[in-house]
């Protein structure tokens, strides 16, 4: 591979300190260099603005329920969203769940380069490791559930807390994981029987457990084998009026742990913009953003990302692990008028003593008032933020929006007068009166931009190597056509639509929008130290247990090295 020397343009690495200025990168065997001796492929980035790769913290793009969510709605391959085959790529379709090729090529383009699975069923991660082999450039790594796993929640009511931290580090191991994921810790056991969870202090039937006990336990345990990430929660109540005040309380049920040294957080909050809800019922609807910034402004130990909704040219593919927000949005969408096709049709799944799943369609208007107000949240909570470094963007893909659409909400973020126009005159006015966006006036720079679409989001994940420039990281580039001095609303889209350049490990993989290459993409795997001893106390007793919970024989439960044939093993100090 030749080294590359990227040229004149203007480079934003807010974690060096850079903020536009003109600085050359040098590129030598896939990693940033102080300098290139010799001959090098020269990149003239003229007029161009030079970022690290886009890391995507929060995208459903692999595994059972993504591949179910394909087969469901074959209305959403759009002619728009045909890819024809060429010489290097293959052909694909999807709107909102995209083929899993054309997933990896619509990332590149955008100028991503890392993007995370936030919800892999354990029994279903071969599954999601095959599909991740057929995605190629991106780098990705997968989340195992843990918030409602049977072995989780008998050690905690058993207090057998060495053995659930040995437990979560056997998890990753055997499922190539990552990070931990709790999904509406408790409900969707209880949802098994018709039940879900309404407050922290809620008993999980049969377990004897809450869904305090297991934040506050998988937390603990995340934080004793030495994860990269924090414990990564969907929190209960997602999508209800008034969820602001659980979303809180569940914030504070970390403060006291301490966090490793090389991280000040402890609890990430995904898609917080579904749980950053006031009023009490779906007619006095309203944003509680300003309290939830005003949380974040005062507590290190939280960080979120946002699940911006993005109105949609057709609609979305919801999918999430919390089964009984699902069937809730299922009745919401068939019983309003909310839009062209609303969740007529439903899936349920349930991953035997592990998790569950569902799958819905929606369409986001901003015509209708709640549709209107969620879009709203959702900048709210990002223009209002302070620290960037606390805040990630993500659609939460494809629940509130496809990835895809990420340009447009970049531009609402960086243009006051593009979001106002859609306020103001698309939609519902009831966006003005429940929430504060009319009068936020803080556009976003092009170095905030960067730091929540990459240089937080990396750091937040404990990925050193990549979200910045500096010597040592990783050659993921991403190169926009963009005059900061002088950009409006749709110079700003439009560059960020269509990379000029994305360089993935010092490859150029896109150029004018264009495939120029397609290389096999790293999986990003870490695994927890745990104790001498406690590994094999804990694998005696969940071995025991084995049979009776499970379909399948232990033996045969390890997703084997032949379905990750790239790996780079992350360590968390
Ligand atoms: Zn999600």
């Amino acid at each position: 591979m030749r080294d590359i020397i990227i040229k004149n343009g203007l480079v934003y690495d807010p974690i060096n300190d850079l903020d536009g200025e003109k600085k050359e990168i040098h590129i030598k065997d896939g990693k940033i260099v102080d300098k290139v001796n010799g001959d090098a492929k020269i990149i003239d980035a003229s007029g161009m603005i030079v970022l690290p790769g886009g890391v995507d913290i929060h995208s459903h793009i692999s595994g059972a329920k993504v591949n179910s969510g394909r087969a469901f709605r074959p209305e959403d391959k759009l002619p728009n969203y045909n890819d024809k085959r060429t010489k290097l790529t293959r052909s694909g379709t999807g709107y909102s769940v995209p083929s899993t090729w054309s997933t990896g090529y619509r990332y590149a383009k955008l100028g991503y380069t890392t993007v995370i699975e936030p919800a892999m069923p354990l029994l279903e991660a071969r599954h999601t490791h095959e599909e991740f082999n057929e995605m190629p450039i991106i780098d990705k790594a997968a989340f195992p559930l843990l918030g409602n796993n049977w072995f989780v929640m008998r050690f905690i009511k058993d207090k057998e807390y060495d053995k659930l931290a040995a437990y979560v580090a056997w998890v990753l191991k055997v499922t190539k994981g990552y990070a931990v994921k709790i999904v509406n810790p408790g409900g969707v056991e209880n949802w098994c029987w018709g039940k879900n969870v309404d407050s922290l202090d809620d008993h999980v039937l049969h377990f004897d457990v809450t869904p305090r006990e297991i934040i506050e336990g998988l937390a603990k345990a995340n934080e004793k084998i030495g994860l990269p990430h924090t414990i990564h929660v969907h929190c209960n109540n997602l999508g209800h009026p008034g969820n602001v005040k659980h979303t809180l309380a569940t914030m504070d049920t970390v403060e006291k742990i301490n966090p490793q040294n090389h991280r000040d957080s402890i609890m990430h909050i995904t898609h917080c913009q579904f749980n950053a809800y006031g009023g009490t019922n779906w007619g006095n609807f309203e944003s509680a953003a300003p309290e939830v910034v005003e949380y974040l402004n005062s507590h290190k130990h939280i960080t979120i990302d946002v699940g911006q909704v993005i109105f949609g040219e057709a609609a979305t593919t919801t999918m999430t692990a919390d089964g009984p927000w699902e069937f809730a949005l299922h009745h919401l969408g068939g019983m309003s008028p909310w839009g062209a096709k609303p969740g007529v049709k439903w899936i349920n799944g349930q991953v035997e003593g592990e998790s569950g799943s569902g799958i819905v369609p929606y369409f986001f208007s901003p015509k209708v008032a709640v549709n209107a107000i969620q879009w709203a949240i959702g900048l709210e909570l990002l223009l209002l933020m302070k620290n960037k470094y606390q805040i990630f963007f993500t659609t939460d893909h494809p629940n509130g929006g496809p990835f895809t659409a990420y340009p447009k909400a970049f531009r609402w973020l960086m243009d006051k007068k593009t979001r106002d126009d859609i306020l103001l005159n698309q939609c519902s006015n009831k966006a003005e009166t429940q929430t504060h966006l009319k009068d936020i006036d803080y556009e976003y720079s092009i170095s905030d931009l960067c730091i929540v679409t990459r240089a937080g989001t990396a750091k937040c994940l404990g990925l050193k190597d990549r979200g910045h420039l500096g010597v040592g990281a990783i050659g993921d580039v991403s190169i926009f056509k963009l005059n900061p001095e002088n950009m409006d609303g749709h110079a700003i889209e439009k560059a960020f639509t269509q990379a000029a350049y994305t360089i993935k490990d010092g490859q150029i993989v896109v150029k004018d929008g264009e495939i120029m290459a397609s290389p096999m993409g790293t999986l990003l795997q870490t695994e927890g130290k745990v104790k001498e001893g406690d590994m094999e106390a804990m694998l005696s007793e969940v071995k025991a247990y084995w049979r009776d919970h499970y379909s399948i024989n232990f033996n045969n439960y390890r997703v084997q090295d032949v379905y990750a044939p790239k790996v780079k093993m992350v360590n968390g100090t």
